[in-house]
């Protein structure tokens, strides 16, 4: 079928957590902003794509789309995805290239893997070619930062009841001290068998990691995520060096070049890829690869993607498992996965799985 694109439209919406405000080293966050970018096609096939931020800013991707990004792909074909995706770099070299610039850019890329997964009528992970039929879930929706030892304790063993075998504890609390002490009571809570990730969101110096991080291997932590600042990687290299801790990292970096520096230096063991930071499917697809050279296993980050990289995890074999946040969210999207038994399932509509509904739009729209 050959289709060419006619028309680009975006839409800025914010939408209220709730009763549920969470907290990391980072950031307090009650809504989610939510960029929905369309492209509708000659042929009748419309395409979604989206990006997200927890913090105003958005607003600027929508002007790097609107400005830069349309009158490049609007008229052309959606099977020329990539030729595409080069030329709306060049409209962004002198203007960032990375940040609002790329999640910009991720959002339109997302809507044009849409058109053709549409097109086919097939599920992205069925295009893609799969590996699994499900996908292992593991639950980084808990484990905040605010909460009391008593509500960590609380919530991760009802999340081990649902079913799950691998939670996140935050730390990054303004006494390392007291970070080691709700891990430790949460290890003592749900057990040896359990896997406990611990995530810093990028808070702490390289000596407070050192002396931290390894203690944390005496609580049998799987994994130190984001101890430090994500261009730092001389300092990962250095902390690798000398704590047993895996280091996890993905969820800030924006470019393969980034994750090639990682792992050719051996600063990180995990690869956190998200297509939402990087330019999209593509450059995903190319980070996954990296690390299947470097033998690392892939942990997408997610929060409110969770259908995109799902159908990713199913078409990569390199990925361990990706994480459930933001159940309070799921109805945001049409026709939502829920993770049951410790696994998500494939979605089996066709398209990459970033449709926001009418519903959430009208509701919350604010540009
Ligand atoms: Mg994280």
């Amino acid at each position: 079928m050959n289709l060419k694109i006619t028309a680009l439209d975006t839409t800025l919406i914010r939408v209220p957590l709730g009763q549920r405000t969470i907290t990391d080293s980072q950031s307090t966050v009650d809504h989610v902003e939510f960029l929905q970018v369309t492209l509708e096609t000659d042929g009748g096939i419309t395409g979604y794509g989206m990006n997200w931020s927890y913090t105003p800013g958005l607003r600027a991707a929508q002007v790097m789309i609107d400005e830069n990004y349309a009158p490049v792909v609007v008229g052309g074909d959606p099977y020329l995805r990539k030729d595409l995706v080069k030329k709306m770099f060049y409209t962004n070299h002198f203007v960032g290239r990375v940040g609002a610039a790329r999640v910009g850019l991720a959002a339109v890329e997302f809507a044009l893997w849409d058109i053709v997964c549409r097109a086919a009528e097939q599920p992205l992970w069925r295009y893609l070619g799969a590996c699994r039929t499900k996908v292992k879930a593991y639950s980084t929706d808990g484990g905040w930062l605010t909460w009391s030892e008593e509500e960590l304790v609380r919530d991760a063993c009802s999340l081990v009841e649902r079913g799950f075998d691998a939670v996140k504890v935050k730390l990054g609390r303004p006494n390392p001290r007291e970070d080691f002490a709700r891990v430790a009571a949460v290890r003592k809570a749900v057990g040896p068998d359990i896997r406990i990730m611990t995530d810093v969101n990028c808070a702490w110096d390289l000596g407070t990691a050192r002396f931290w991080g390894e203690r944390l291997a005496d609580l049998d932590v799987f994994w130190l995520e984001e101890p430090l600042q994500p261009e730092d990687v001389a300092s990962h290299a250095e902390l690798a060096r000398s704590i047993s801790v895996p280091i996890a990292v993905g969820e800030t970096l924006y470019t393969k070049e980034s994750f090639r520096d990682y792992l050719e230096t051996g600063a990180a063991r995990i690869v956190q890829a998200d297509a939402t930071k990087l330019a999209g499917i593509d450059e995903w697809l190319q980070v996954a690869s990296l690390a299947a050279a470097y033998h690392r296993p892939l942990v997408p980050h997610t929060n409110v993607q969770q259908k995109l990289h799902v159908q990713l995890a199913a078409a990569t074999p390199g990925v361990m498992m990706v994480e459930n946040c933001y159940e309070s969210l799921l109805d945001i999207w049409e026709e939502p996965i829920h993770v049951t038994d410790g696994h998500y399932p494939l979605p089996q509509e066709p398209g990459v799985g970033l449709k926001l509904t009418a519903a959430t739009i009208d509701a919350h729209r604010i540009g």
